[in-house]
């Protein structure tokens, strides 16, 4: 029984960090000094074949401005959360696995994937062509809640 209640803890935890990752990267699009930084992980120009780089696994993405993007938008976040609520620590290493190792060259930016209900793939590729939707790191949920969905048809 308990095992299940630190699960569901986890998992609210992991949501809350979603919503906190939604609007850090709306606060990206919407403030000068976090465009700045956020607008190189923007001109990036993604090929849509696997683009890993051995860097990321250290965090460093792209170039300085992407790396402080990253860092401040998502890094920092949870650090602070995992701060408060250490005992969530399991959700640092999904965030590892996903953040440093599979977001940037392999899921988000790959135009093959369209998995209903996450935010990788096509439907955060969409977000690059308009900047205005599809805000989520994750699930669709946050953009479907506060509007900014649109699912790439
Ligand atoms: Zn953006
Ligand atoms: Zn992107």
């Amino acid at each position: 029984m308990m095992i299940l209640l630190y699960i569901a803890e986890l998992f609210l935890f992991f949501i809350l960090f979603t919503f906190v990752v939604y609007w850090t990267h709306r606060a990206a699009h919407k403030f000068a000094f976090l465009w700045y930084l956020h607008s190189s992980h923007h001109a990036q120009r993604y090929k849509g074949e696997f683009e890993f780089s051995w860097l990321n696994l250290i965090g460093w993405f792209n170039d300085w401005r992407a790396t402080a993007d990253q860092w401040v938008t998502e890094i920092l976040p949870l650090c602070v959360m995992l701060y408060i609520w250490p005992d969530a620590w399991p959700i640092a290493v999904l965030y590892y696995v996903d953040g440093f190792v599979l977001a940037e060259g392999i899921t988000d930016h790959n135009p093959r994937i369209d998995i209903p209900g996450l935010a990788m793939g096509r439907y955060h590729l969409k977000h690059h062509q308009d900047h205005s939707v599809n805000y989520d790191q994750y699930f669709r949920l946050w953009d479907t809640v506060f509007g900014t969905r649109r699912d790439v048809v």
